[in-house]
């Protein structure tokens, strides 16, 4: 340590810790739902401009935007000017890979959840289920608004891309998205594949709002099926795709869905399984992500070691493990 660097206090570190990033969150939620970014797509625009056509408080704003530049959401240029800047960018709705929808999924979903983070450490019950009196997805298909808002942002952001990149599903006839949501993934499997056929399965609810796949360069090569993977899952293809599924539920759910998938294939087919690892590289997040699941499901991160277990239990051995720049991608073989 040199002698002119005075050491932080760990008070000050614990300060660090405790309050910036929930500040950040809203500030970034209150942009987004004031629409800024589509407002400075094109040009910067004054304080004032920007009252004006948002309604908001002019003295107020200008602390909101101050405080975003700060970490490099939106840039104040001179003469009283704010603009774009690359991270602002990714709030606007019509963006490429648009966070407008992850913007607003923390406030409007997880935050209530995480802030009774202590009751589900006590009893071991999801917060979310003390506070709403529903498991989670029960609770989507009852509220229409929450669920478009959870769809919005599973099915966008920079989560698919890394999969189609990486992973040649060029190699099959048919893949199943088992918990496809509104069918991102499919769609970007669809537009760089002119192989495969593709099932889009998800509760009838969200399959219903699958616009992206009942476009015309897609819908002749998808088909888009409501059920419940826990009764069971279409048969047949060659390959069944789970992103951000397993994770959701407690061993035995997981199992239960592994071995729908396995009852659904032949002896040759493929599993594929995209989730985020909890390892040495990837701890703080995984970690962190497993928290978010304890408040909202009976869900959890698991290591590779855990999805083994849980794989075998199901029918299948894990062949490989495909790291991308999103989650890793676990490619298991019938046993
Ligand atoms: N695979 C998508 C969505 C992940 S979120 C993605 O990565 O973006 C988990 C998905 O599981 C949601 O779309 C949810 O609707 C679906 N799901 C939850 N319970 C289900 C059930 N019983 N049957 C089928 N799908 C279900």
């Amino acid at each position: 340590m040199s002698g002119n660097t005075p050491e932080e206090s760990t008070q000050l570190q614990m300060m660090r810790l405790l309050w910036p990033s929930v500040i950040v969150v809203q500030a970034i939620h209150a942009a987004a739902d004031l629409q800024l970014a589509e407002l400075l797509a094109n040009r910067p625009m004054t304080v004032d401009e920007l009252a004006r056509a948002t309604g908001a408080d002019p003295a107020s704003l200008v602390r909101l935007l101050r405080a975003l530049t700060s970490v490099g959401v939106f840039a104040e240029e001179p003469a009283g000017c704010f603009g774009q800047t690359p991270l602002s960018d990714t709030l606007r709705r019509d963006a490429p890979q648009s966070m407008f929808a992850w913007a607003r999924i923390w406030p409007d979903l997880f935050w209530d959840p995480c802030s009774e983070l202590s009751h589900t450490v006590m009893t071991g019950e999801p917060a979310f289920e003390s506070i709403y009196g529903q498991p989670f997805f029960a609770f989507l298909g009852d509220h229409p608004e929450a669920a478009a808002v959870f769809n919005a942002a599973m099915g966008s952001g920079p989560l698919v891309q890394p999969l189609v990149a990486t992973y040649d599903f060029n190699q099959f006839a048919e893949i199943v998205d088992v918990g496809g949501g509104h069918g991102a993934l499919l769609d970007a499997i669809l537009m760089a594949n002119p192989a495969p056929r593709c099932v889009l399965f998800d509760l009838p609810d969200v399959v219903d709002g699958a616009a992206a796949l009942r476009r015309n360069e897609v819908a002749g090569r998808c088909t888009i099926v409501g059920g419940d993977f826990f009764q069971s899952v279409p048969p047949g293809a060659d390959a069944y795709v789970l992103k951000s599924v397993i994770h959701d539920w407690n061993d035995d759910q997981a199992v239960k869905i592994l071995a729908n998938c396995r009852r659904a294939m032949d002896a040759t087919g493929v599993l594929l399984v995209a989730e985020t690892i909890s390892n040495p590289a990837q701890q703080a997040a995984a970690a962190m992500m497993d928290l978010l699941l304890m408040v909202m499901t009976y869900g959890r991160k698991r290591t590779e070691a855990e999805y083994c277990r849980i794989l075998q239990s199901a029918g299948f051995e894990l062949a490989r493990v495909i790291p991308t720049t999103g989650p890793s991608l676990l490619e298991c073989r019938p046993v």
